[in-house]
């Protein structure tokens, strides 16, 4: 019997909660091998997936990114997919809110992503092959109260996902703009005023609650399922009962 052929290594920044962790433990299943990059490396480890190697990596440092994604390479083989999902969202008002929580969301939404990015495409586009998913969200496609800062870095992620795309689709490469609505994760323990995060929890209750990350992981393994001749350009994934 021919042996069976492995399946290639994929990476996931942001793996250590909500969507990020759901998504590892997906692509776990289905047999890949991964590297999983967050700050909190025994959250990485707590999820104990065969074939993994977890790394605490700052998505913002590209140096340290870069590294870990070549020390994976050379135990698994070239990344075929990478899973952009490190994010923060920090809600305000753009005149209360201080300016270093704009540059934590810029930082980390979009030049995270461009790290992650970075450090794939070009060898993407030399196999010929390859698969960048972006977790960007409904707050990328339009805006909401207290959302300026956060939907800059959301629209930054469609637009640079959906130009890239298009530069390398001859290349057979694929880019895929994942824009989830309210989900369950730790997301939004972060934003520092209680009253919008009271005011955020109300919202998500009219919907009947917000999804699970692990609604957001299936779409994602769903869209790199595909035969790499199919790019599900972008998925919108939201609660039924969430209106905007
Ligand atoms: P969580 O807060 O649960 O997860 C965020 C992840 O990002 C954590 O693993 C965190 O790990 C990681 N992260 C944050 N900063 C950095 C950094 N500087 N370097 C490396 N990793 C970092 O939230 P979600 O799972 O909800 O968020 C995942 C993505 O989904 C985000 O891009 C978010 O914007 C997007 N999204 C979420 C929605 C929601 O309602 N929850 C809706 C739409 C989009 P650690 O702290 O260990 O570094």
């Amino acid at each position: 019997m021919p042996a069976k052929k492995s399946k290639p290594l994929i990476i996931i920044t942001g793996a250590s909660s909500g969507i990020g962790a759901a998504t590892a433990q997906a692509f776990s299943k289905l047999g890949h091998p991964l590297l999983l990059l967050a700050r909190r490396l025994e959250r990485l480890q707590a999820l104990a997936l065969p074939d993994t190697i977890t790394a605490s990596v700052d998505v913002t440092d590209a140096a340290a990114f870069e590294k870990a994604v070549r020390d994976a390479e050379s135990k698994y083989g070239p990344a075929d997919g990478i899973v952009n999902n490190a994010g923060v969202m920090l809600l305000g008002l753009v005149q209360e809110q201080d300016p270093k929580e704009w540059e934590k969301m810029f930082h980390v939404n979009v030049m995270g992503m461009l790290n992650g990015i970075r450090v794939v495409l070009k060898g993407m586009i030399q196999r010929r092959s390859g698969t960048i998913i972006n977790v960007s969200s409904v707050a990328g496609r339009k805006t909401f109260p207290n959302h300026v800062v956060y939907c800059g870095t959301k629209f930054a992620v469609h637009a640079m996902t959906e130009n890239i795309r298009e530069e390398v689709s001859g290349s057979g490469v694929r880019l895929v703009t994942i824009a989830p609505g309210a989900v369950e994760t730790e997301l939004l323990s972060h934003t520092t005023s209680g009253a919008i995060k009271e005011s955020y929890e109300d919202w998500k209750k009219t919907m009947g609650g917000a999804l699970k990350a692990q609604d957001i992981a299936a779409a994602i393994v769903y869209a790199y399922s595909q035969p790499q001749n199919v790019c599900v350009r972008e998925i919108v994934i939201a609660a039924t009962r969430q209106a905007p």
